[in-house]
């Protein structure tokens, strides 16, 4: 089981956070219908090293920031 460290509650499990991708665009990409179409559907599944957003929604509430490895699902430092 993953474990999130909340700056406010602690270590705690996955299962009381939201996740939330920090939205990113190509930069060929002009048209704004576009752009919504790629966030809601197309997101991209990144190996490696990424920057996350994760709401606490079952705990204070607020939104922390993790940098994971998705090839280990490890948090990193
Ligand atoms: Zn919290």
């Amino acid at each position: 089981m993953l474990f999130l460290t909340c700056l406010h509650c602690g270590l705690r499990s996955v299962e009381e956070f939201r996740y939330a991708e920090i939205p990113t665009v190509p930069e060929t990409m002009t048209d704004p219908q576009a752009i919504d179409l790629d966030r809601g559907f197309f997101r991209t599944n990144r190996e490696g090293e990424v920057t996350e957003r994760w709401f606490h929604e079952f705990g204070c509430r607020r939104w922390i920031t993790v940098r994971r490895d998705t090839r280990s699902d490890s948090i990193l430092k």
